[in-house]
């Protein structure tokens, strides 16, 4: 294999996506216009009750972004006379902002080496009395299996919000991610599964007061207009023209998820089982948001990957305790800390050619025992 001089693979190409969308996004953009209204109206409504319908859920509430889902689900869901989040340490720190947004403090339990997200076993000897809310992220896509944690949460007082940032569409015997916890929790920043064209995102709930404390929460507190009757509330609302665009490409997302999941499984087969190992993505309950592998040698792996075009990054390179602008305790968790050192990311979005990921699956078959 020689040096490619073909621009590289990339990590992410948004513009693809628009193009081939130009003509349902430009009909979305010129439906909002017709109707004046701009937050609150038609298109957001007809959207919560789509993607509610489409996870099986009783609410979804659009709200400015998923990092906002996750303050609100945790502000809603926090039992009184606890002020603990526990959540792991390897998903990107948005928990941890949320969480200390929300007036609460952060506490991390290490993860299942093979999932690499919280299970019961991992988060059961990191409890403690002030813990009211466990965080569980569903990493990579992978809709990570909870009914027994849940169960557990649920016996001692404590809730249980999913992260579904990555995993919308992930199912289990039928049954959605963001269904199994208290409230879920979804990202649409336009490189997830579930792309807008600008930021957005949304809690999920079959309570029905969750859903309607995250209601208020959103919009100031108010029960009603200008009548303050929650406190913590804030502006946090998903923008008519943001939530046409995603009713128009909610359609499309089983075919997205099946591209992401077809990529990875060809990059699986390419490396095998050798020194670099492409984690399975194969089945309903995953869909493929990252294609993550782990490496003993990473760094060297990826220098070779760049140099044979292929763009490569790493979800996530720091754990939240070791984040300086975190004020968190530093935490000693041992599968947490040996994965981060290990993984990285391979090009995976549903736009890519079967020429790029010809050439990701040529790349990686140098690694192939
Ligand atoms: C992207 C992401 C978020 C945050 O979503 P934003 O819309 O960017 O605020 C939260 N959790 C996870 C796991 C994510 O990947």
């Amino acid at each position: 294999m020689t040096a490619s001089s073909a621009p590289p693979v990339p990590m992410n190409d948004l513009s693809r996506g628009m193009v081939r969308d130009h003509a349902s996004l430009a009909a979305a953009f010129e439906g909002v216009l017709a109707t004046g209204y701009v937050v609150m109206g038609p298109q957001h409504a007809a959207f919560q009750t789509a993607l509610a319908e489409y996870l099986g859920a009783a609410h979804v509430l659009g709200v400015a972004s998923g990092t906002d889902a996750l303050e609100l689900a945790i502000k809603a869901t926090m039992p009184s006379g606890r002020g603990t989040v526990l959540t792991a340490a390897n998903a990107g720190g948005y928990t941890t902002v949320a969480a200390t947004r929300a007036g609460y403090r952060v506490a991390f339990a290490d993860v299942d080496a093979g999932s690499l997200c919280l299970s019961l076993e991992t988060v059961a000897p990191a409890l403690s009395e002030d813990v009211g809310v466990v965080v569980v992220t569903h990493l990579y896509g992978n809709l990570t299996e909870i009914t027994d944690l849940v169960d557990f949460c649920h016996a001692r007082g404590i809730r249980v919000v999913e992260d579904c940032a990555q995993s919308i569409g992930a199912r289990r015997a039928g049954r959605a991610a963001g269904t199994f916890g208290d409230a879920a929790t979804i990202s649409f920043y336009p490189t997830k599964n579930l792309g807008a064209i600008g930021d957005g995102g949304a809690v999920v709930t079959s309570d029905p007061d969750i859903a309607d404390t995250v209601a208020r929460l959103r919009q100031y507190g108010w029960s009603s207009k200008y009548r303050v009757d929650t406190p913590g509330g804030t502006n946090s609302r998903l923008d008519e023209l943001q939530a046409a665009f995603l009713l128009a490409r909610l359609p499309l997302l089983d075919g997205f998820n099946e591209r992401r999941r077809h990529i990875i499984e060809r990059y699986r087969e390419a490396a095998g089982d050798g020194t670099v190992r492409v984690l399975p993505a194969a089945g309903p309950h995953h869909v493929g948001h990252l294609a993550v592998a782990v490496a003993d040698d990473r760094d060297a792996v990826r220098q070779e990957l760049s140099a044979l075009g292929v763009q490569t990054d790493i979800h996530f390179p720091v754990p939240d305790f070791a984040q300086p602008g975190f004020d968190v305790d530093r935490d000693a968790l041992p599968t947490t800390v040996r994965a981060v050192s290990q993984i990285f990311s391979l090009p995976c979005f549903p736009e890519l050619t079967d020429h790029e990921v010809d050439r990701v699956c040529d790349a990686l078959s140098a690694w192939h025992p």
